[in-house]
């Protein structure tokens, strides 16, 4: 299946210049969601990935189905004050100013084998602080699974020598 021809570009959006890659329409497409998922589903055996985290928002939409088919655990990285118990947290760089990633303390045992999963590898940097963060927990990253994968932005090189696979490339 040509999974590209069901994401929707919406220029300038959120602001001028931006070339959006809207992946709602692969979402809400029963068949192309199914084939993305079976994708990533297949990489993670590979792996032998045995907890899937994802990044807000978009990170659940693609890993938790993920998680369900292989039935192991889902955990997520979320923005401060969303997570109710003790957490980590990592800061990283944005274009302009920084942010805060967090995950629950309990959230991986030490030496598991995690895999990542967001719908989109822009500039690295939300994967590369989800990264830090399941580190920091002592878990070990096998790879990161995205729909999309932005080339020209180098997210790829920001990450270094962890396994990625995306699906679709721009
Ligand atoms: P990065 O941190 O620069 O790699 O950006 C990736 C993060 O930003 C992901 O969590 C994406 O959900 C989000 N993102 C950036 N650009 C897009 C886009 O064009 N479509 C959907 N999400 C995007």
């Amino acid at each position: 299946m040509d999974l590209k021809q069901y994401v929707t570009t919406v220029e300038n959006w959120p602001k001028e210049g931006i070339s959006f890659k809207d992946i709602t329409t692969i979402m809400d497409n029963g068949q192309a969601y199914k084939y993305a998922t079976d994708q990533i589903v297949t990489y993670a055996k590979e792996l032998g990935a045995e907890i899937i985290v994802g990044p807000e928002a978009r990170g659940f939409i693609i890993g938790c189905p993920v998680a369900y088919a292989l039935e192991i655990g889902f955990a997520p990285v979320r923005k401060p004050g969303k997570l109710p118990r003790e957490v980590v947290s990592v800061d990283y760089g944005l274009e302009y100013g920084k942010d805060t990633l967090t995950m629950h303390c309990d959230a991986i045992k030490p030496g598991q084998k995690v895999m990542i999963c967001d719908d989109l590898l822009a500039t690295g940097g939300t994967v590369e602080a989800t990264i830090r963060l399941i580190e920091q927990l002592g878990g070990t990253v096998v790879g990161c699974a995205f729909l999309i994968e932005l080339s020209e932005l180098s997210g790829r090189e920001k990450i270094g020598n962890y396994p990625i696979k995306a699906l679709i490339q721009y």
